[in-house]
């Protein structure tokens, strides 16, 4: 066994190119994952579109990964052949200011799986053994995998950006990382939790999974309807987490007091679609916060394996792996009721 199949972006607007590649030699300090589930994220689909670039090419994307330990480094330990993991996506040298502080998401020397080096669009990943998390065993493997992603961001945005019990919290895009944030709103603790986005099937989700109240602006404008939920002055929180101008607009007006000694803030997960104009804010906080730390990936994990939080319903689509690229085009085509997808792979 040398070869392995895997997916390769070669370059954007077209399909990922299914191949026969080695299997990853590894590093002493390193664990060869095999791979049994992947989350299809927004950032996979943007590199398809065009709208980013991993940083080397072709690549195997795919970061949102969980599977079995397959195979241990020489100086490898805390880990056995056969355990179960999740993935963290981010390698950091351990020993910077940033990774000192814990914020190894700002590591000097941060890289990312799956987008400067290979990732779990395959059937193995070699990652350092440091990045894998114990998956814990009333988690399923899908569940594993978009731990490792989609509900750490909206994790760490509410918290770095200075959530509290009690907040009133507006959450704009409801998609993979939007659905989670109501999700987090809710469990730690928000007053008040509304859910916009333009499809109902996603606005049902966020009730069930928080949402005090819901906006279709198709249907009614939320910056009005935020401003009568909060005596006309807007949410403590906003998230964007769709990256179109319209909720970048709604995010910033929303958070907005009524006089200029009153602010909220504003977190701006998505990628933004361009330059983003605040006229003024107090006190307040415009932040693009940026990923997860290992330290929320070892948060969540407790939470996750007391039952605290439900991620039985957010997944929508499961597929086999073969099948990635129909999985990147029900994302991208949300023409179905799509909010998580994800690939995956029998022992
Ligand atoms: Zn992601
Ligand atoms: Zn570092």
């Amino acid at each position: 066994m040398d070869k392995m199949k895997a997916f390769k972006f070669y370059a954007a607007h077209e399909p990922l190119r299914l191949e026969e590649v080695p299997i990853p030699k590894l590093k002493e300090d390193e664990v060869l994952v095999k791979v049994r589930a992947s989350g299809v994220c927004g950032s996979d689909l943007n590199y398809r579109r065009g709208k980013a670039r991993p940083y080397k090419t072709p690549i195997i994307l795919g970061h949102e990964i969980s599977g079995t330990v397959e195979e241990m480094g020489e100086k490898v330990e805390g880990l056995e052949v056969g355990e179960r993991v999740l993935v963290h996506y981010i390698i950091s040298c351990g020993r910077c200011a940033q990774c000192m502080r814990g914020n190894d998401n700002r590591c000097r020397r941060r890289i990312s799986i799956g987008a400067h080096v290979d990732g779990g669009f395959a059937e193995y990943v070699a990652i350092p053994a440091r990045n894998a998390f114990k998956l814990p065993s009333n988690l399923t493997f899908e569940e594993g995998a978009i731990i490792g992603c989609a509900v750490s961001t909206p994790f760490h945005a509410l918290l770095s950006g200075g959530f509290k019990a009690g907040d009133s919290v507006a959450v704009f895009g409801l998609g993979g990382i939007g659905i989670h944030a109501v999700m987090w709103a809710r469990t730690l603790g928000a007053g008040l939790i509304i859910g916009v986005d333009v499809v109902d099937f996603k606005l049902e989700l966020a009730k069930e999974l928080g949402a005090d109240v819901t906006v279709n602006p198709k249907v009614d404008d939320p910056v009005e309807v935020i401003r009568d939920l909060t005596d006309g002055w807007g949410v403590d929180l906003a998230l964007e987490c769709a990256g179109v101008p319209e909720t970048v607009n709604y995010t910033l007006n929303s958070i907005r007091g009524k006089s200029r000694y009153e602010t909220g803030k504003a977190i701006l997960i998505a990628l933004q679609p361009g330059p983003v104009k605040v006229e003024w804010i107090r006190e307040g906080l415009v932040t693009m916060p940026g990923d997860h730390t290992m330290d929320d990936l070892r948060r969540i994990l407790t939470l996750a394996e007391r039952g605290r939080i439900d991620l039985t319903k957010t997944i929508t689509h499961r597929l086999p792996f073969l099948e990635l690229n129909r999985a990147l085009d029900i994302l991208e085509g949300q023409t179905e009721n799509v909010v998580k997808v994800v690939v995956t792979q029998q022992q």
